[in-house]
Formats: C-alpha cells, sequence, structure tokens
C-alpha cells in the first residue's frame, strides 16, 4: 500500500485520539485504594495506559455522581459491565481498517460498473456525549482493475463505527479510505442515522435522522452517476426518512 496524504491524515488522527484520552489517567491513589479494597478487577489489562481497574473506578463515581449508591445490589457489578460494554463499543481503536482492503481481486471480467452496498446498519457513538448514533451506511465504487469482498466494505464501516465519531468524520474517514486503498474511479458513501444525543437529550427530537455524503472521482464529477447511486440507495438525500 503506498502512503499518500489522505492516509496519513487518518493516521494522525489515530494518534491523537490515543494522546487526548491519556489526559484521564492519572487517578488519584486513594481512588486507586478504594477499587482494590473493593476487590474490583485488578489493575492489570491497561489499555492507553488505563487500567481495568481505574476504568471501573472511574464509572463508580459517575454512578455516585448521578445520585445512587454505587454500592447498592443492583449497580454493583455495573462498572465492569459497562467497561466490557466500552471494549466492544470502542474496539475500532485496534484496528486498522486499511488493512482490511488490502487483499483485492483482479479477476473481474473487466466490470467496471458500480459496486453497491446499501444499507449497512451500524451503531457508533457521538464524541461530543458518548451517546449512541444508530443508522445505515451506503457505499458504492466504481472499480478500477481490483474490486475487494463486499464483507470487507461492511468491516470497514464497523471499525470506523467503533470510535467515538461525528457523523461527517464517519462519513469522510469512510469515503478516504476506499478511495485511498482500492484507488478505484469513484466513491460514494451516505449515512443516514439518528443521534440520540439529539433525541433523548437536549432537543428532545425523536425522529430526527441526519444524512451526510461524500462523493469522489466519478461520483462527483458526473451528476448521471451520482443520480444513478441515490436512485439505487432510495435517494435518502431528497427525502427518505425511517
Ligand atoms: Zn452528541
Amino acid at each position: 500500500m503506498t502512503a499518500n496524504p489522505s492516509m496519513w491524515r487518518f493516521r494522525l488522527f489515530h494518534s491523537t485520539a490515543r494522546m487526548a484520552t491519556g489526559k484521564y489517567t492519572n487517578q488519584t491513589n486513594q481512588t486507586r485504594r478504594d477499587a482494590v479494597n473493593r476487590g474490583d478487577s485488578a489493575n492489570t489489562d491497561a489499555r492507553n495506559g488505563v487500567g481495568r481497574g481505574d476504568a471501573e473506578a472511574a464509572v463508580r463515581i459517575l454512578i455516585q455522581w448521578a445520585g445512587d449508591d454505587p454500592d447498592r445490589e443492583g449497580v454493583r457489578g455495573t462498572p465492569a459491565r459497562l467497561i466490557r460494554a466500552y471494549e466492544e463499543y470502542f474496539a475500532g481503536y485496534h484496528n486498522d481498517p486499511a488493512d482490511v482492503l488490502e487483499r483485492t481481486f483482479e479477476e473481474t471480467e473487466g466490470y467496471d460498473e458500480m459496486v453497491v452496498l446499501r444499507d449497512i446498519s451500524f451503531q457508533s457513538h457521538c464524541e461530543h456525549h458518548i451517546a449512541p448514533i444508530i443508522g445505515c451506511v451506503h457505499v458504492a465504487y466504481l472499480p478500477r482493475k481490483r474490486v475487494v469482498g463486499i464483507s470487507k466494505l461492511a468491516r470497514v464501516v464497523e471499525i470506523f463505527a467503533r470510535r467515538l465519531q461525528i457523523q461527517e468524520k464517519l462519513t469522510t474517514q469512510i469515503a478516504d479510505t476506499i478511495n485511498d486503498v482500492l484507488q478505484p474511479n469513484g466513491v460514494a458513501v451516505v449515512i443516514e442515522a439518528a443521534h440520540h444525543c439529539m433525541t433523548t437529550r437536549g432537543i428532545h427530537r425523536p425522529g430526527t435522522m441526519m444524512v451526510t455524503s461524500r462523493m469522489l472521482g466519478g461520483f462527483r464529477s458526473d451528476p448521471k452517476t451520482r443520480r444513478e447511486f441515490l436512485t439505487m440507495i432510495g435517494n435518502p438525500v431528497n427525502h427518505r426518512m425511517r
């Protein structure tokens, strides 16, 4: 794989995200001692310099701050459960989406028409409130010599979704990664999603969907190609709301 400027941008973002979380690692010794005294998970399995016990202690503080008793039977196991859930929600930090696309097939019999993968469902979390973002992604590309297994496109979506996100960034990262690695004649990505930070808090607008898109190459320069793609996915940019 050639490292072109866009990929560097992505890698830079990745390492910045790691550094940003690093500043929350300075737990006090007292917090640590409390966690050990309660018999919580040992402070092993450190990620980004934060041990599991420290991460659980942080959740315990949030439960207390919310107004509940963290030692109450019903919530006693919650810190450990939430941290295990975080391992799932944010598994994307440990995978490189470019690797997923490395394996391509060149025996395509000259197929150069649009490849569309529609309605890839995803769950992500907004980086402002850590609230769920739930929606679907439509991905298309115009192959140039190489095609990729379609499950790989869904995998790329999943890796980026399982990080702290905003929908605009998610859209760009998916499109640019496919563009950089496959170097096709064009890439189109449309995302439709509901943001729980908007539906369950703040302005409280359930049913509101956000639509974002990124069109590259042929999808950007040729209105006919773009229209064909939008028709294939049901024209979400115009008015489909689910
Ligand atoms: Zn939010």
